[in-house]
């Protein structure tokens, strides 16, 4: 921004996303790295220490075959099971004791899964604690303790058989996204070098196309890497001074050959006084971008309208779109990632699902909410944004 309040920048640390729903789970989630020569850890969440004992950190440097935190006697029957587990995308699970590092010894269930593409392989597995279950009596309130812990097992059950699904769809959309644009880029830059086009028209046609599948490829690359750097904990933002009056209208000029293109109203306003909000300006774009590319995308005729009003010492930001809407079941989870309302193979939409998650977290990273709504399939959809406005003498 052009102003000179801009220039006092300020970094915060990105923060983590939330774990909550994991730790409510008793036991740990974790992905690992899978190759002929066995397991490295790449992340875990939910509850490795209090199940174990040991720090986050120890998760990436304990071998469980070499230490104890696989219980001796049942070593034999975890390595043979991690040993012989099937490669073909079937959960497998196994029962053992756990030797707590203050050495008490923990009954657990293990699921694993391991999932591939052509060029790597993962495990996603699952530990739980069963240990409360031999010790309660029968007939006494134990039974209702007894039953939640079912319940809770059977909860994670639930929810690792849904994240191997998505993984699943998470590959067959991601390899699908990669390839189609670099097959296009291919294609036209053969046309192109064996001379198979017809005038310069043509030819400016065709490198056009090679051009517009490079920078849908880019996006999709970005938006891996993205999503990679939340989940490390890396990505870092750089708050300022944002005029956001110019911002919408960097926005509209972006976006208006698009929603020309569709025939589609595009709608872009700002009411008085200039606005100024406190944000990293590059990431406030790149969420609206989403949004505002999202509606586009999922608005097949009518209007897609973003607007920017001050609101509660925050900006609020607006984008409402005429288009397909979303079925109200599936609100909750736009916002999870790789989730597509139509993730079937068959589905008319590009993307990777993770436009909204990446979004969620920049805004959330920036100190701001962010809602969708939509009264259902064929009416619509609108999605609210806050960000702080700025302070002078921040
Ligand atoms: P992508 O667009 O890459 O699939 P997003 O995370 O941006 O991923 O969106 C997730 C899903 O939410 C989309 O696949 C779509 O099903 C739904 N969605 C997002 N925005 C809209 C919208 N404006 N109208 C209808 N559906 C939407």
């Amino acid at each position: 921004m052009k102003d000179a309040e801009t220039k006092k920048e300020v970094n915060r640390r990105g923060r983590r996303p939330s774990e909550s729903l994991y730790e409510e789970i008793p036991g740990f989630m974790y992905i690992a790295e899978f190759s002929g020569l066995g397991f490295r850890p790449l992340n875990s969440v939910g509850g490795f220490t209090s199940l174990t004992g040991y720090r986050a950190r120890d998760f990436f440097k304990i071998d469980f075959y070499d230490t104890n935190v696989v219980d001796q006697d049942d070593l034999h029957l975890v390595r043979s099971f991690r040993d012989n587990v099937s490669t073909d995308q079937n959960p497998e699970e196994v029962t053992y004791h756990l030797r707590k590092r203050t050495g008490e010894r923990v009954l657990v269930k293990e699921r694993m899964v391991i999932l591939s593409n052509h060029r790597e392989t993962r495990v996603v597995g699952g530990v739980i604690t069963l240990a409360a279950e031999p010790r309660v009596p029968t007939g006494s309130r134990g039974d209702e303790d007894g039953s939640l812990r079912m319940q809770e097992i059977q909860r994670m059950n639930d929810h690792l058989l849904e994240v191997n699904q998505l993984k699943d769809e998470f590959l067959a959309n991601t390899s699908h996204e990669l390839r189609t644009p670099l097959n296009s880029i291919i294609g036209f830059l053969t046309l192109l070098t064996e001379g198979y086009y017809e005038n310069e028209n043509e030819m400016r046609l065709f490198t056009k196309n090679a051009l517009e599948s490079s920078h849908h490829l880019l996006n999709v690359i970005n938006d891996i890497l993205d999503i990679s750097k939340i989940e490390a904990g890396t990505m870092d933002t750089h708050i300022e001074k944002v005029y956001v009056d110019e911002l919408i209208e960097e926005i509209q000029s972006l976006f208006e050959m698009q929603a020309e293109q569709k025939g589609l109203v595009l709608e872009c306003s700002t009411k008085k006084p200039p606005k100024f909000a406190a944000a990293d300006i590059q990431k406030l774009k790149q969420v609206l971008i989403n949004l505002v590319g999202n509606a586009i995308k999922f608005t097949p005729r009518g209007t897609v309208k973003l607007t920017a009003d001050a609101r509660n010492k925050h900006i609020l930001f607006t984008v409402k779109d005429t288009g397909i809407g979303i079925p109200t079941d599936k609100l909750e989870k736009v916002f999870q990632k790789f989730i597509q309302v139509d993730g079937s193979a068959t589905r008319r939409y590009g993307g990777t699902g993770l436009g909204l998650a990446i979004s969620k977290h920049l805004v959330e990273m920036m100190g701001g909410k962010i809602e969708v709504t939509s009264k259902g399939v064929g009416a619509g959809t609108t999605v609210r944004l806050t960000i702080p406005s700025w302070k002078e003498g921040k």
